[in-house]
């Protein structure tokens, strides 16, 4: 049974897409099958991956609100051992939609229990909000984790988020854990740097990973030819960081990181 992740902060821009679409390719790469579920309307991790919004008639909208089979929205990308389930702009209004449906909280959960076997992780792309569709994550996920720019007000939001983690554990989620804390558009020569990530590391103790993600400017560029950094320049920083952050993820759950 596949382990679900979800890549949360509801703060904006601090690298959930860019951790969830590089992270998810790598973990591919080292030869785990890997959904990456889109539950953003922005669909950043889904043009991310190459796939044309526009061309599709079903997606994580239609699972949520409609009841459709996570299967029938599921599409596969050209990248080894990674589908996806994509975004739609609809998503904007499924926060509307759930709050009339019974057990809104749970729709994704019921949804991912149908097709978690035929995968070893699924990781889902989080939008900036704290609301019901981030709330549907958090019910379904075993474990989340939370990408932090290393920046000004980096933990600003934190308590928020860790509040509403455990009004889902005590409500709907009870085993429930953090997966681990990536330090992303990490500059090392910046002072600054140091002092988030000593903040970073007080707040989150044990947590973070020893693998940070460098400013590095394929990171950026790449979503624009929907490609995976290391898909799209395999020297770049951006790879080797992306890799060596898969390869934590693995070994904290105790599987092997083979790296190809
Ligand atoms: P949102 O909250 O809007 O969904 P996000 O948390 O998903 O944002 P990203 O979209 O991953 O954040 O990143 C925000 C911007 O920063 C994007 O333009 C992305 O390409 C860029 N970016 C992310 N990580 C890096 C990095 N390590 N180096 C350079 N640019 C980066
Ligand atoms: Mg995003």
């Amino acid at each position: 049974m596949g382990k679900i992740v979800a890549i949360v902060n509801q703060k904006g821009g601090v690298g959930k897409t860019t951790t969830a679409v590089n992270l998810a390719a790598a973990v591919g790469a080292a030869g785990y099958r890997v959904l990456l579920a889109d539950i953003d309307p922005q669909g950043n991790a889904t043009t991310g991956l190459g796939v044309n919004k526009k061309q599709l008639h079903t997606s994580s909208y239609e699972v949520i609100i409609g009841g459709l089979r996570a299967t029938d929205a599921i599409v596969p990308t050209q990248f080894s051992n990674l589908s996806l389930l994509p975004s739609s702009i609809n998503l904007a209004g499924a926060e509307l939609d759930l709050v009339e449906l019974p057990q809104r909280e749970s729709k994704l959960k019921q949804a991912f229990s149908l097709v978690r076997d035929d995968y070893d992780f699924i990781f889902m792309d989080c939008p900036p909000t704290l609301g019901l569709v981030t709330i549907n994550a958090l019910v379904a996920c075993d474990t989340f984790l939370v990408p932090i720019q290393c920046e000004y007000f980096a933990l600003e939001g934190l308590s928020q988020l860790m509040q509403t983690v455990r009004q889902v554990k005590r409500l709907w989620n009870p085993l429930i854990d953090i997966e681990g804390v990536a330090l992303t558009m990490y500059d090392g020569r910046l002072n600054l740097t140091q002092a988030v990530v000593d903040e970073v590391k007080r707040f989150f103790p044990r947590r973070v990973y020893s693998a940070v993600i460098p400013r590095n400017v394929r990171l950026s560029e790449a979503p624009s030819f929907g490609k995976p950094v290391m898909y799209y320049d395999s020297h770049s920083r951006g790879t080797t960081s992306y890799h060596e952050l898969a390869r934590e993820f693995l070994q904290s759950n105790g599987k092997i990181a083979a790296m190809r």
